[in-house]
């Protein structure tokens, strides 16, 4: 037997590993504050900090009509569902909320999971080993969660290059014409900011009979006239067996959802233990969410001053010569290539400049791609804009200068 002390040094020195690697994570201690986003209290600081990281992307989380409406349900109704979905926990609000997500992707139903990250591992997980002999394709920059449900269904995997349907053809044409077969990728990938060709990946699927499923989670809200996401932009939502999307991102709260047809969704309310067993989301959640999806369905200027906002910041970054990817979405990487001057960057930004932007490391991202991921919101002002650059340009110049002493 070992010593109870072993196990303890196991995890430290794990941990140690992590520190010397350089990509030990720290979390920023913050308060958000509501009517003040992008900016927040940080606790060790002291001090308030402008959020140029986060992935509530307009600012959704504290919008007057959202707080109103969860505010209204807690009153009305309580804090708990009491219960999953089958036993006690299913509200009329789950129902209109599922209701509004399938009319806001053009699909007959849809189902709401505990978080995007769990909607993505159930209905993998589930497809992948309930359809029989299912090989499935996945894109080799997926989510993590869609990593573990496709693991977890212990179908037959290929992975194919990166938005390249090419690739994904190549692959299918030697497959068994006579198996099931999945294809999986995402919208906009939430690390460099590109996005998927959706029409040519579903042409290809097409040819070869396979189901597709498509991640949004970095797109609902944002992108197609009502928010649909980037298939609604490119006008293919119909063309995709599963759409899945998250109320965390764009839409400020919590939980996830898959919209597709009316059989598939019951079959993963029937099927999908992790939509199965455990408690149905709070009401309030729920009802925030629902405010938060028909507030942006019927504001595209919201979008369109996100976009204008993340050109300027793409612009103003080009200008002053830092190193940021040039990206199709709303998502800024700026490369930095190694995990330490990373997170000094950040710390720096942090410190000096009262400019939050968490170090982005390995296994987020590949190692030697080390980054800062910026997000600018429709609430960031030109003022904060002039200041993010200033700072980058300050950090930047310092390090460098630290690099060559
Ligand atoms: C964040 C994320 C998820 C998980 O969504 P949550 O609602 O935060 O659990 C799924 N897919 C992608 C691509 C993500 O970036």
């Amino acid at each position: 037997m070992p010593h109870p002390a072993e196990y303890e040094a196991f995890f430290e020195q794990r941990l140690e590993t992590l520190k010397t690697e350089g990509r030990y994570r720290v979390f920023a201690d913050l308060e958000r504050r509501a009517g003040s986003f992008p900016r927040a209290y940080e606790n060790h600081l002291g001090t308030d900090v402008t959020v140029w990281c986060s992935n509530d992307y307009l600012g959704m989380g504290q919008h007057p009509a959202v707080l109103a409406a969860m505010h209204q349900a807690i009153d009305r109704l309580g804090a708990g569902a009491g219960g999953t979905r089958n036993i006690s926990g299913t509200t009329h609000y789950h129902v209109l909320l599922e209701q509004e997500l399938s009319d806001l992707h053009g699909k007959e139903a849809a189902l709401v999971f505990t978080s995007g990250y769990v909607a993505n591992e159930a209905a993998l997980a589930t497809l992948g080993s309930q359809i029989p002999d299912c090989i499935i394709y996945s894109d080799a920059l997926n989510h993590a969660s869609m990593i573990q449900g496709i693991r977890h269904s212990s179908a037959e995997k290929h992975i194919f290059k990166h938005n390249d349907p090419a690739d994904l053809e190549r692959q299918l044409a030697t497959a068994d014409p006579h198996r099931p077969k999945l294809v999986c990728f995402e919208s906009v990938y939430s690390m460099d900011g590109d996005i998927a060709p959706i029409a040519k990946l579903c042409d290809v699927a097409e040819r070869y009979d396979a189901m597709t499923y498509l991640d949004e989670v970095h797109a609902v809200g944002l992108y197609g006239p009502r928010g649909g996401g980037i298939a609604e932009r490119d006008g293919v939502m119909h063309r995709l067996s599963v759409i899945q999307g998250t109320l965390a991102k764009a839409f400020g709260l919590v939980g996830g959802y898959v919209a597709a047809s009316a059989a598939l969704v019951d079959f993963l309310r029937s099927f999908a233990p992790g939509f199965i067993f455990t408690t149905a989301l709070p009401l309030a959640v729920v009802a925030g969410a629902l405010a938060s999806i028909r507030h942006l369905k019927e504001n595209p200027a919201v979008r369109a001053r996100h976009q204008e906002r993340v050109q300027l910041v793409k612009h103003r970054l080009l200008e002053a010569h830092l190193p940021g990817m040039p990206p199709a979405s709303h998502i800024i990487p700026v490369l930095v290539g190694n995990p330490r001057l990373c997170k000094e960057i950040s710390d720096s930004l942090l410190d000096r400049h009262r400019i939050y932007v968490q170090p982005i490391n390995y296994p987020t991202v590949p190692r030697g791609s080390e980054r800062l991921r910026l997000t600018p919101t429709p609430l960031h002002s030109d003022q904060d804009i002039d200041r993010l650059v200033e700072a980058l340009v300050d950090v930047w110049h310092r390090m460098m200068w630290h690099k060559v002493a």
